[in-house]
């Protein structure tokens, strides 16, 4: 057994936060404040490698596997987890296609996204459907060699910016359920697609988040991904790797959060005394520092299996679980150390108190993280 990471990977983790470190702190602010989608550092990131990095060479990516990407995500989260999030998920919903598309659709998608030059997204969620995967109700009928598509997708990532979506349709309604989806490819400029982005979100405010709706969009039938009437399974196997992926978004916040604070406890003073020679501030710490240990080690153990060829939902499920509240809990502290300083924008926390709330909610909610798990807990001892 080995904790060590090879060189690459330890080469790559530099290089992702030298990266983020250069080009994130003069636009943080003003993209938070504005709403505003980093487009160009999204290029620049994918000219360094760093955009679908986990999508093998031969289609455009570094061929980092999930776990480089995982770190990638973790450096670029420690700076910026908004717009680093912009970064790695331009690739959002394209797995869908590298899991289980044509090889003229891999050949086809994933090269330009890697280039910095396509954006995808996943459109699942629906309004009145969220953690009910079952309960989406988006129809693709088919006419022709067409599909015709109605329905509204919400809170899209990078719903208005993206060039294609993967969506969650329904195909088949005369079977039960889980049998009746289908993911099906629709770029996002064929008539009857409206994007309307969403304003006002919380954190994560460089990310785009968008209402989307599909009044007879027509794609042709090779647009499928994977095989009609399997759309729920590719799903739900699709988040045990996106999981791990919003997990390392978890993780670099959460270090963020420790190592900032570390640095104000040494040079703030109260009673006369640096801040983190008092108990309370150093139990605060401590706390923080044994979550991120845990988390790291189940977020990598999780990234590592994937690579392996053995994704584990029940891990993907607890990484995800874990990583949104470590990051709830770290930036609490890291708000909470700072003080009265904590809640003005004049340190970077009160914007991570922000952020960190979207990785208990988006990918699955914590309590749905729960149920994945919950439900085969028990059968599988
Ligand atoms: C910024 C942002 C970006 C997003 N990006 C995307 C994206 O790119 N693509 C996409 O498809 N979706 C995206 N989402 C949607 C996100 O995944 C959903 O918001 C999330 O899955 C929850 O669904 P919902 O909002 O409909 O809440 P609901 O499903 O209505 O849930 C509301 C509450 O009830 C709880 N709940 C629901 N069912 C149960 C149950 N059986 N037992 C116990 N508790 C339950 C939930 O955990 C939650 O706390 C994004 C959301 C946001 C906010």
């Amino acid at each position: 057994m080995d904790f060590e990471l090879t060189e690459e990977l330890k080469m790559l983790k530099e290089m992702a936060y030298k990266f983020a470190k250069a080009e994130f702190p003069a636009v943080s602010r003003e993209f938070d404040e504005h709403e505003k989608y980093p487009a160009e550092l999204r290029k620049k990131a994918a000219e360094n490698g760093l955009v679908g990095a986990w999508i093998p060479e031969e289609y455009g990516g570094a061929g980092a596997g999930i776990l480089g990407n995982t770190i990638i995500t973790e450096e670029l989260s420690k700076v910026d987890m908004g717009i680093g999030l912009c970064i790695v998920a331009a690739t959002f919903g394209s797995e869908s296609i590298f899991q289980y598309g044509s090889e003229e659709q891999k050949k086809t998608y994933l090269p330009p996204i890697c280039a910095g030059d396509r954006v995808c997204a996943g459109a699942f969620t629906e309004p009145n459907a969220g953690t009910d995967v079952a309960g989406y109700k988006t129809r693709a009928v088919k006419d022709g060699g067409d599909y015709v598509i109605n329905g509204n997708k919400m809170f899209i990532t990078n719903g208005t910016i993206c060039d294609f979506m993967v969506a969650q349709c329904i195909t088949n309604p005369e079977e039960k359920k889980h049998n009746s989806f289908s993911l099906i490819i629709v770029p996002a400029d064929a008539a009857g697609v409206t994007k309307n982005k969403i304003h006002g979100k919380l954190g994560i405010r460089a990310s785009d988040t968008a209402e989307i709706a599909f009044e007879d969009v027509r794609v042709p039938q090779s647009n499928l991904v994977g095989k009609e009437g399997q759309g729920f399974r590719e799903l739900m196997h699709f988040f045990d790797t996106t999981r791990v992926m919003v997990s390392g978004q978890a993780l670099g916040i959460s270090e963020a959060c420790l190592e900032t604070s570390i640095k104000y406890v040494k040079e703030r003073t109260a009673f006369g005394a640096p801040l983190g020679s008092f108990q309370m501030s150093q139990m605060k710490l401590t706390e923080m520092a044994i979550r991120i240990e845990a988390l790291r080690g189940l977020v990598y153990k999780a990234a590592w299996l994937i690579d392996a060829g053995r994704p584990d939902y029940h891990l993907a499920a607890m990484a995800k679980f874990f990583g949104g509240q470590t990051a709830v809990f770290c930036a609490n502290y890291a708000v909470e150390l700072h003080g009265g300083y904590g809640y003005i924008d004049e340190y970077d926390v009160q914007k991570w108190y922000r952020d960190a709330k979207i990785l208990e909610l988006y990918e699955g909610t914590k309590e749905a993280e729960i149920m994945t798990i919950g439900r085969t807990l028990q059968a599988k001892y």
